[in-house]
């Protein structure tokens, strides 16, 4: 059997196993462990208990649930590249307001972000270079941080599906020093 602990495995190359064969081994253990925590297993409740929405990039170093003290239940956390308001993303929300009773969204960007380092330009190019065919979407890269989250929190604040929405705040976490500083608006 494959040993599940170790960070080598995960970045070790030339293995029989994918990581996702390893950490499907971690989720069977997962059960497991929630089994013999006591009882007969039961599922949380779906409406996060916070009633918080938080919208996040889904850079690997922001730990959405570690950062904020969440846990299992307590909030709905959606994320993509940048933690950028997208269509998709309106969708979630509103999902998460009128079927799921959230009313609070924290919008959460970071330093060093890779969307800042990238043009809408110049990664489609890449795209049509390395794939072949060049998208027609928007890839929303930016280039001042604070302006991003401000313009994000207003097209929040003004979209007509949200509005059960009662507060929206935007904040950047610096990926170096662990600390969160809000966006004044
Ligand atoms: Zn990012």
């Amino acid at each position: 059997m494959t040993t599940v602990d170790a960070r080598d495995d995960l970045s070790s190359s030339g293995r029989s196993h994918s990581v996702t064969d390893i950490l499907t081994e971690r989720a069977a253990g997962f059960a497991t462990a929630r089994r013999s925590g006591g009882g007969q297993p039961q599922a949380r409740p779906a409406r996060p208990t916070t009633g918080v929405a938080v919208l996040a990039c889904m850079d690997a170093r922001l730990d959405v649930h570690a950062l904020l003290g969440l846990g299992e239940g307590d909030a709905h956390v959606l994320r993509n590249a940048g933690g950028v308001v997208t269509d998709d993303m309106i969708r979630s929300l509103a999902v998460s307001q009128h079927e799921l009773g959230t009313t609070e969204i924290i919008l959460l960007h970071h330093t060093q972000c890779g969307m800042i380092s990238i043009t809408d330009d110049g990664f489609r190019d890449k795209l049509l270079e390395r794939t072949g065919a060049r998208p027609d979407w928007p890839v929303h890269a930016f280039d001042d941080l604070e302006e991003s989250v401000r313009r994000s929190i207003a097209r929040l604040r003004s979209n007509p599906f949200l509005a059960a929405t009662t507060s929206v705040r935007g904040f950047i976490y610096d990926v170096a020093t662990g600390e969160l500083h809000e966006v004044t608006t």
